[in-house]
């Protein structure tokens, strides 16, 4: 209930301007700033840099260039040529070959087909360079068309692609089989948007019964999925699964994101298991950091404490 509550207000305060200003005047301004926590940097060579650091502990990464609902098809396609400039810089840099990126950054809520186009640049560059390319799941409204995207692009035979299950929306145990049918790679979130009721179950219990329902199905039918949780008890719940099930360590990763649970990650790994850490960074870091404060209210006594000795 608190939870909704929360994310509910993150999203307004995610829409103003004036906000998003103050922010990004302070939030990465040194290597102290309260944005740092969440977000690598905004340039890649930063990025690069975070996903050495973390690649030296032992943990496997994924970079994501942030950025979200482009207003044009010409941002659609700066925003492409971006990430093309990415993938050449992490092939340089020498680091894993794994992104994460959204559709609506490539232009699906202006045009789909353009969209359509520009996934298809970056597949194509980063199938030739053995990347591995996951699609974000966004919110309620992009879906269903983020799930057919991503099963055009199967069924053309790119096979480098993965994308993201939300245990919030009922549906997407059905879309759980589905992908296990396909022989896809699913990563599995509890969800980090605001849905409404008519799509979403609103009660917490819910959304983590269905994130262990669908986890168990993705271990036992899946391919390599990706558990991606900071909740000691999904966590729990699915190490449980495994042993029982004799499903051993390399079929499947824990994933979380950069500056949470830190501890959690390393001995997550130290215990044997692969662990993945999400590498956020770019200029267009404020919706991502806004839905991260939405989801733990203690992280805006912290954040307010740092703006404090910031200014
Ligand atoms: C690798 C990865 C990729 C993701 N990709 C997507 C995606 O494509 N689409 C999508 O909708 N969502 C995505 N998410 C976000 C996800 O949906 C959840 O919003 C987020 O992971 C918080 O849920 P939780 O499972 O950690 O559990 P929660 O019950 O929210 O949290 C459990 C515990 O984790 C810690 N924790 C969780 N969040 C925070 C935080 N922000 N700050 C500090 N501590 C925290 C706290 O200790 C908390 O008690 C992703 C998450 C991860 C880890």
């Amino acid at each position: 209930m608190f939870q909704a509550a929360s994310k509910a207000f993150f999203h307004t305060l995610a829409g103003s301007a004036v906000l998003k200003r103050m922010a990004s005047r302070y939030g990465l301004r040194r290597d102290t700033s309260f944005a740092r926590r969440f977000i690598a940097g905004e340039t890649v060579e930063e990025a690069i840099e975070a996903a050495r650091a973390i690649e030296r502990s032992g943990l496997a990464q994924t970079l994501d260039l942030l950025g979200e609902s482009v207003s044009s098809i010409a941002e659609a396609d700066t925003a492409t040529r971006a990430y093309l400039s990415v993938i050449d810089s992490i092939v340089a840099a020498g680091i894993g070959r794994n992104i994460s990126l959204k559709l609506t950054q490539l232009g699906l809520s202006i045009d789909r087909a353009t969209c359509v186009d520009n996934l298809r640049r970056i597949l194509d560059v980063s199938s030739k360079h053995g990347f591995f390319v996951r699609i974000d799941m966004e919110n309620s409204p992009f879906t269903q068309v983020t799930i057919d995207i991503f099963e055009t692009m199967w069924q053309q035979e790119y096979r480098n692609v993965g994308t993201v299950l939300q245990s919030c929306l009922p549906r997407s145990l059905d879309d759980a089989r589905r992908m296990n049918e396909l022989g896809a790679r699913v990563r599995i979130v509890k969800g980090a948007y605001k849905e409404p009721r008519k799509v979403a179950y609103q009660d917490k219990a819910q959304v983590d019964a269905a994130f262990v329902e669908i986890s168990k199905l993705l271990l036992s039918d899946g391919t390599y999925p990706a558990i991606a949780t900071h909740d000691p008890a999904m966590i729990a719940a699915v190490r449980t699964h495994a042993a029982t099930q004799g499903i051993t360590p390399d079929r499947f990763e824990f994933q979380m994101l950069y500056g949470i649970r830190r501890d959690l990650q390393t001995t997550l790994r130290a215990e044997g298991f692969n662990v993945r850490v999400y590498v956020p960074f770019g200029r267009e870091w404020f919706p991502y950091f806004m839905r991260r404060l939405g989801e733990r209210p203690a992280n805006i006594t912290f954040v307010a404490r740092a703006i404090l000795t910031e200014r």
